[in-house]
């Protein structure tokens, strides 16, 4: 392993993760441009397999999308319509929203994770009906619900600052939030593919609000579009100085840009490889934060698997349901069983652990499954 390390030029890097070194930002780059695919690969799963051996976790959930209206217009967005009416577009009532749960009465389920568009219309109390709603059905669901992005929206909409908005969901029923949202933090990318949504230095001070307030949340990047390799490792060393001060960060999450049905549709999607570098870079970049997660409706199941041994150790979960991919042309399926995802992690050569939202591991009969 030493020689083919040395011959990557990587020996380097390696002794720095050995002793406990932090990367930098020139070693993240050289982790980028490194040709040797597999050497960045092994370098990522050994710092896996000292967090977590073999363990990969994944979740019983549910995604939904309330609605897609949304006042923004980014460039890699095939989900939003502009405005309520226009053809597609669409805005869940809440009993709408509620019968989603009350439908999977029967699944032992652990968590919804909501992301909805920036609907300029909604009275706020939908947000806190919404909440109240589902821990009414199920008192013990966790409710991973609004993204950044979306707290700094209803923030400026209803004149409150954005911890007063945390605080108001928080008693409403909100557990935790989201990481979607934080594209690509560098500000010249951020300009070009999402002008009109909040910026990066408010999407991570909502995060370190958030956490402050004693609530945990995943941070994502959106990859594979017009960002470079500097850009991608600065978005990470900005998640990890904010995880240097609070702690509150469970999981980095990259997510593939998809090119179909939106305005960047010219550019292809990332390849395989570069999925797998991105999480392996990840792992080797965060070293702050306990969880990389491979999200397989982005990355497609197979990658996701093979993520398994670049640095991933989670798999999200069984989603049911989701939008957002689909929309700009994702072809994998819209949910999994936990036994699909169990026995794909099994099929990886890895050990399945079922997680609630805090990484506790899960242990029951399924119901259904
Ligand atoms: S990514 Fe989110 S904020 Fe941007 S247009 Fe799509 S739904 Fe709206």
């Amino acid at each position: 392993m030493r020689t083919r390390l040395a011959t990557a030029n990587l020996l380097d890097i390696s002794d720095k993760l050995d002793a406990g070194v932090r990367l930098s930002l020139e070693d993240g780059v050289r982790l980028f441009d490194c040709p040797d695919l597999l050497a960045v690969g092994a370098l990522a799963n050994r710092e896996r397999e000292k967090r977590h051996g073999a363990r990969t976790f994944y979740n019983f959930n549910i995604r939904l999308e309330a609605t897609n209206v949304c006042v923004a217009s980014c460039l890699f967005c095939a989900f939003a319509r502009l405005k309520p009416g226009d053809p597609g577009a669409y805005t869940m009532s809440l009993e709408e929203v509620w019968d989603k749960l009350r439908r999977r009465a029967n699944q032992p389920l652990t968590e919804i994770h909501v992301v909805n568009g920036l609907h300029p219309d909604l009275p706020f109390d939908y947000y806190t009906e919404m909440l109240r709603g589902f821990k009414r059905i199920r008192p013990s669901i966790h409710l991973k619900c609004f993204t950044a992005v979306e707290i700094a929206f209803l923030a400026d909409l209803f004149t409150m600052t954005d911890e007063q908005v945390l605080r108001e969901l928080m008693a409403a029923g909100l557990d935790s939030l989201p990481g979607g949202g934080a594209e690509i933090f560098a500000e010249r990318v951020r300009k070009k593919i999402a002008h009109d949504k909040c910026g990066s230095d408010r999407y991570l001070d909502i995060h370190r609000i958030a956490h402050g307030l004693g609530m945990r949340t995943n941070v994502t990047m959106l990859y594979g579009h017009i960002e470079t390799a500097e850009e991608r490792v600065d978005h990470m060393l900005r998640a990890r100085a904010v995880q240097d001060e609070t702690g509150g960060f469970q999981a980095f999450i990259p997510l593939a840009f998809h090119p179909d049905n939106n305005q960047m549709r010219k550019l292809p999607p990332p390849s395989a490889a570069e999925t797998l570098r991105v999480h392996a870079v990840s792992r080797l970049m965060c070293d702050n934060v306990a969880h990389v997660k491979a999200f397989w409706i982005a990355t497609g199941v197979e990658v996701a698997q093979t993520a398994l041994w670049f640095g991933a150790d989670d798999l999200d979960g069984t989603v049911q349901e989701e939008k957002i991919y689909h929309m700009a042309g994702a072809s994998t399926p819209e949910s999994m069983t936990t036994r699909e995802i169990e026995r794909l992690i099994r099929r990886a050569g890895r050990e399945p652990v079922e997680r609630d939202t805090f990484y506790n591991v899960v242990e029951h009969a399924h119901a259904v499954s």
